[in-house]
């Protein structure tokens, strides 16, 4: 079940709640266009939504392409919906994002039969692509790391940063070979921006740059091989997280990373 937080007149979260963690997505109501960023885990998610969309133009954003973010996307479809993604993401389509579906389908029988697998039809690859909803922008910038194709948001009228799943409380999740400068480099870039205020990630608590700031002291103490969070503060799903991620960032599973340079004064 989705619970629809109204943060503002233009505004609404999604949020579903899993016993270790949920998932946020948000709708953007322009005078002219909808945005659904991100359709969440499953097509039931997106149902509460259904009253809320008019006949404006849909469009469909994805932070990335990972399952608990595009998986409910069936439940929008309608003539004229636009799916919008970064190249990469419409590429995993082709590879991983079926086989996780796949694999689900197989572990667990009937829970998934009303996904529907839903590509990007308008991918981009520039470092920023701006719709303009009609009073209300969203400007799509890459931030590599948590998967490649992961992208952010910003809604400059309400200084508001979408980020998906590069900043996470307690920590994100760090894949193997994973382009930690390139992640911090992008990070950093954010917390200095001053048309950011308000920072929505897909998992965790929203709130201020201080997430931003956590996540980047996370990756740091990874790269340094520091010792990281207390276990005890951590729930088991996190827990596991950290010791994937420790595993992940070991020096010889990421050859590429090299100590991360200390930002400009
Ligand atoms: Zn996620």
């Amino acid at each position: 079940m989705t619970t629809l937080h109204h943060y503002n007149d233009q505004i609404v979260l999604t949020e579903v709640d899993f016993p270790d963690y949920l998932v946020r997505g948000a709708v953007l109501f322009g005078r002219e266009a909808v945005v659904v960023w991100d359709t969440l885990t499953h097509p039931d998610d997106m149902q509460s939504l259904l009253p809320l969309l008019n006949d404006r133009r849909l469009i469909v954003v994805y932070s990335h392409a990972d399952w608990d973010h595009v998986w409910g996307t069936a439940a929008l479809q309608r003539p004229g919906l636009a799916v919008v993604g970064h190249r990469l993401c419409r590429r995993r389509f082709d590879a991983d994002v079926p086989a996780t579906l796949r694999q689900r389908r197989h572990d667990e029988p009937g829970r998934w039969d009303a996904v529907r697998l839903v590509p990007p039809d308008q991918v981009f690859d520039a470092p920023t692509t701006v719709l303009d909803l009609g009073g209300l922008t969203l400007e799509l910038s890459p931030l590599p790391g948590h998967t490649p194709d992961s992208i952010v948001g910003l809604i400059p009228e309400h200084r508001l940063l979408l980020m998906g799943d590069t900043v996470e409380t307690p920590l994100p999740c760090v894949p193997a070979e994973c382009r930690l400068n390139r992640w911090q480099d992008e990070l950093q870039r954010w917390l200095i921006d001053p048309r950011v205020a308000t920072v929505i990630p897909a998992h965790g608590p929203w709130g201020g740059k201080e997430i931003i700031r956590r996540t980047l002291d996370y990756l740091e103490d990874l790269q340094a091989g520091r010792s990281g969070p207390d276990l005890n503060d951590l729930n088991p799903f996190y827990r596991r997280t950290h010791a994937d991620n420790l595993n992940n960032c070991t020096p010889a599973q990421n050859p590429a990373s090299t100590p991360h340079p200390s930002p400009a004064p």
